[in-house]
């Protein structure tokens, strides 16, 4: 069989369990020849050897089966930087680039006005995408440190550090920020926001990542109504709490950050034009 031809069977044996069947099977088939994905899309006419192919339909099956691409890889790509993620966290979403981007832009706006260096709080961190992504963008000018529940997700966490930071972050063990103590300019969070109930679906069909990052209670907002007054708590006078969010919770959550005692609440849209990141600032 050639190239494109396992190609495009490959991504007809995803598309019941993908959205990106045909990028899913580029990607396997990728691994699978220790190629880039850009050689095996220009290797098309060509044959495809019989180690290959049993490699190949191997990791098709892992996918058919509901594991992610990210965690066959163990690998996933996030602000440029190449993540090591595995069943230990949640894989991170280009979604979560806007939560980064808006921490971004708070955090060189209190640099411009001379709050450097900048103590930055990433909590529910899992892989540790935002808190490395941020560290990795500000350099000095800031310093960051993350936090999670679970210790499996901050070994991770602390290893994608050292990896693509060359230095560690500032790794605590705590629940909602629990014994964290700041004051910190900014926290920033990806907390589990997904219903019970739909939980309970995902994880019927089939769903590969850890509970625990993704349930957030019966209406999906039990860790914002924790975090908001617990950030209070460690936010500098002007400092900001930055959150993803599920698209239908912006109003909930810009309520909660407003019974909490947050002032100039934002929500913003991702590309997509829905609601993914709630922005406070303590009084
Ligand atoms: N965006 C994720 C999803 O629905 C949820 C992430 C989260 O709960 N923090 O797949």
């Amino acid at each position: 069989m050639i190239i494109r031809a396992a190609l495009s069977d490959g991504a007809a044996a995803l598309a019941s369990v993908s959205e990106t069947p045909f990028l899913d099977a580029s990607l396997l088939l990728a691994r699978a020849l220790g190629a880039s994905r850009e050689r095996v899309l220009a290797m098309g006419p060509e044959e495809l050897d019989e180690t290959g192919g049993s490699a190949f339909r191997g990791l098709i099956a892992r996918r058919a089966a509901g594991e992610p691409v990210a965690y066959i890889l163990g690998l996933k790509e996030f602000r440029g930087l190449e993540f090591g993620v595995d069943e230990r966290v949640l894989c991170p979403r280009p979604d979560t680039e806007l939560l980064v981007e808006a921490a971004l832009r708070t955090a060189r706006s209190f640099a411009a006005s001379d709050r450097a260096p900048l103590r930055i709080h990433d909590a529910f961190t899992g892989s540790g995408a935002v808190a490395v992504a941020l560290a990795a963008e500000l350099g000095d000018s800031a310093a960051v440190s993350m936090s999670d529940l679970s210790p499996d997700a901050l070994e991770l966490a602390r290893e994608n550090a050292r990896r693509l930071l060359g230095h560690e972050l500032p790794a605590a063990l705590s629940d909602c920020m629990e014994g964290v103590d700041g004051p910190f300019e900014l926290v920033t969070a990806n907390p589990p926001y997904v219903t019970s109930m739909f939980c309970d679906g995902i994880y019927a069909s089939g769903g590969k990542e850890p509970r625990l990052a993704l349930d957030g209670g019966p209406d999906g907002l039990g860790l914002y109504r924790r975090l908001a007054p617990r950030a209070r708590e460690v936010l500098a006078p002007g400092g900001v709490l930055a959150v993803e969010i599920g698209d239908e919770q912006g109003s909930a959550v810009s309520a909660l950050f407003r019974a909490a005692g947050f002032g100039e609440v934002d929500v913003l849209r991702d590309l997509g034009g829905r609601d993914r990141v709630v922005l406070g600032v303590s009084p």
